[in-house]
Order: C-alpha cells, then structure tokens, then sequence
C-alpha cells in the first residue's frame, strides 16, 4: 500500500504516524476554546467541527464533531465513518477538492499545529473489559504464579478469559498516575500488609474501540463483532503486582487494576489497518465453531514501550513486540463477551491482554522482563529497576508500516507520581 500525497507536506514523511492514509480519530481544545472532535495530518490536528460549520464534511442531518467525544460519529456505523473519512481524504490529498486547501481563513481557524493543543479522552468510556490473549505472556505469569507444568489454565485455549475492568479510570495519556495504596501479603509475613504498591507495573495492551452496539441477549458471530468495531488505541494496563499477587485468586484482579489505565489519544480506525490484516498463530486446540476466524482478524503492528526515569536525559526501550502475537483477535472476545448475552455499547472498550513476544525483548511487563523482580534491568545512564519508581515515565508507541509510510497510534505516556497520603 503507497502513500496518498497530501497537501499538507509534513503529511508526506516516511516517519510520521499520521500520513492521509491514517486519519485517525481524536479530540483536542486549545487555550480558551471548548474540545472538538478532530483527525491529525502530519504534525498539524484538524478541527472537524470547523469543517462541518463550514459544510465541508457532513455526517448527517445533525452536526455531530462539535462535541467532546467521537461517540455519536460511531453510533452512525460504517457508512458514514467511510463516507466521512473519503471526504477528508478528498479534501487533503494533492489534487483533491480544494475548498479547505483554498480558503486561507478557514484553513488557519482548522489547521493547529499538534504541538500547541490538549488532548482529550477520544471517546466516552462505557465500559471497559480487559483480556488475557497472549499466550507468551500468559505463559509467563502462570510459570511464575503457578509453576511450569500449570502455566496456561486449562480453559486458555478454548476461552479468551477476562474480566470487567473499571471504565472510570481509564483516562488519557499524558495523565499522571498515582501509586496506589492496598493490600499485600509479603511471602516472609503470615499477615497481610497496607501501604504503598511497591511492585508497580505496566501492561502493554491494544484496545478494540466498539463503534456498533447489540442487542441483550442478541449472539453476534465473529465477523459480525469485527464490524461493530471501529477502531484501535494503545492501552497501557497500569498493574499493581502485589495486591493482584494476593487478591487474585479466585476472582481475577480487582483493586490490582482499578487506579489507571492510560489509552492513546488517536483512534486508529479499523479501516486504516486494512492493509496490515494477518491471521491468528495455529491453533494448538480446536475452536469451537462461534469462535472461528473465516479470515485475518489481528494485524501487523509493531509496538514499543520506553521508560524514563525523572532527571534522566533519555528514555530507554524495554521492550519491542507486535500486535500480531495475540493469540485471540479483538474480535473472538468481542464474539465472546456478546454470546453470552451481555450487551456491548457504543464506546466499550476491550483490552487485549498484555502483547509479549517469544523473545526476552519482547515481553509487554516488567513482571516478565525483570522475571518478577530477579533480574533487573538497566537503563539508559546507569539507573537499574525491577519494577516502576515514583518520578518514572513510561511510553508505549507503536504503528504499522506500510511501503513508504506508517499508520501510526502516537504514544500512549504516563508518570508515575507517590501515592496518595492517607493514614
Ligand atoms: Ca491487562
């Protein structure tokens, strides 16, 4: 797949993530004016409200991006969402239709350059669901939980496991996080103990954005779950091992995941990923048939995530994988949570489980990369760690790479800040 020039030159680079063919979904405010619903080209943002007032771009009879979340763009499914992402491609490629390209007020009021706006959470949370899909990194944990032999559960390869996370939390990067305060047994105490996450901890995630609702009690098969979704964020699964070491069992994580999970503020569409489509790893047991890809549901992205430690002249990379290691698509768990019976909304959000590759370099946490804490890793500048540090920052990047260009996600960053006082 080529790159389609735009007339925005940045547009055009071979390494930006944000080339006309991506045009992902997101929503900005400058000083002083309310956030609106906008795409990125190159380095610059582009307000859609403005080219919707302008009627430039339409999404039906009521405007629908002069708003604060791309919620009501999704609800209008995938007609308008190509519709709408045509016009743009339309009026930003060379030789397109040059009503914005022409008009110097209008181009001046929608055009911001990326470094000089806010931005927002992309979309209203309904509800957030977090899985369990890589089996490298599920692989890792149960030998480090469990042991070798009973590693991977026994339901593994046959459900994508889960669990209902906290839509409240998930807030956008550039957030800062507190170390959250909890409960924790150290192995030496008999007892439990309250304090401050001393195990603190990142996952590294994608999100399936739902842009299409069903009904309750409604069964959608896989590839009807693969359209209801719209798009892609990064998502980092900010983890507290200790408590979720304790609490864990029999109910999976609960107060372990609850203070943060940060998503990227661009969301990338399904569409726009089109091209990087790869199928699933052979499976090692056979799916039962309302689980089964009739083609390629996952895609080809590489992802990386970076730490920084306050003062620190640099970040280093901890960790390189692919979104393609998974070994269920987002849309096997969105078939998954909806047979069962549970409605899934407009704005759901679906986590899918922390992407680690085979390789060391490529584990998606520190509970794997540090081996829950015996091998520590050294940064850039000399500074070691086992898990994170107050003052630490931690970035996930990722895009798929296409020819001469990328579809980017932009970074997915967060810093942790000392827990909150309380005694
Ligand atoms: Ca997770």
């Amino acid at each position: 797949m080529k790159r389609t020039h735009a007339w925005v030159e940045s547009a055009n680079s071979a390494e930006t993530h944000f080339p006309l063919n991506n045009l992902p979904y997101g929503v900005y405010s400058r000083e002083g004016s309310a956030p609106h619903c906008c795409t990125a080209i190159g380095d610059q943002v582009l307000d859609l409200a403005r080219l919707e007032d302008a009627g430039l771009i339409s999404a039906g009879p009521e405007p629908v991006f002069s708003q604060d979340s791309i919620n009501d763009f999704m609800a209008l499914g995938a007609d308008v969402w190509n519709a709408v992402r045509n016009r743009l491609t339309d009026l930003l490629r060379e030789g397109g239709d040059p009503a914005l390209r022409n008009d110097d007020g209008l181009r001046a009021a929608a055009l911001v350059d990326i470094d000089d706006v806010v931005m927002h959470m992309p979309f209203r949370v309904a509800e957030y669901t977090d899985f369990y899909s890589g089996r490298q990194h599920a692989e890792n944990v149960g030998t480090m939980f469990r042991g070798k032999e009973n590693a991977l559960p026994p339901n593994w390869l046959h459900i994508p496991i889960g669990y209902n996370g906290r839509a409240s939390t998930v807030v956008v990067s550039g957030t800062d996080i507190h170390r959250p305060l909890g409960q924790m047994k150290p192995p030496d105490s008999d007892n439990p103990v309250f304090g401050p996450c001393r195990r603190l901890d990142i996952e590294l995630e994608m999100g399936a954005v739902v842009g299409l609702p069903n009904a309750m009690g409604q069964p959608v098969t896989v590839d009807e779950a693969d359209a209801m979704i719209f798009g892609y964020v990064l998502l980092n699964d900010w983890s507290a091992r200790d408590i979720q070491a304790w609490e864990y069992q029999p109910l999976g994580p609960f107060q372990s995941k609850v203070f943060a999970t940060s998503i990227s503020p661009w969301v990338v569409t399904k569409v726009a990923l089109e091209p990087y489509r790869v199928a699933t790893q052979a499976r090692e047991k056979q799916l039962l048939p309302y689980l089964t890809e009739n083609g390629p549901l996952l895609y080809d992205i590489e992802l990386e995530v970076l730490m920084q430690p306050q003062g620190a002249r640099q970040a280093t990379s901890i960790a390189a994988t692919n979104y393609r290691n998974m070994y269920y698509s987002a849309a096997q768990q969105l078939a998954h949570h909806a047979i069962g019976g549970c409605r899934m909304n407009t704005g759901d959000l679906l986590g899918s489980g922390t992407i680690s590759g085979p390789e060391k370099s490529g584990f998606g946490s520190l509970l794997e990369i540090t081996w829950g804490g015996k091998e520590p890793l050294m940064l850039e500048g000399g500074q070691t760690r086992t898990f994170i540090e107050d003052g630490d920052t931690l970035t996930l990047t990722g895009y798929a790479q296409g020819e001469d260009h990328r579809i980017g996600f932009g970074a997915c960053r967060g810093t942790i800040l000392p827990s909150p006082k309380f005694s």
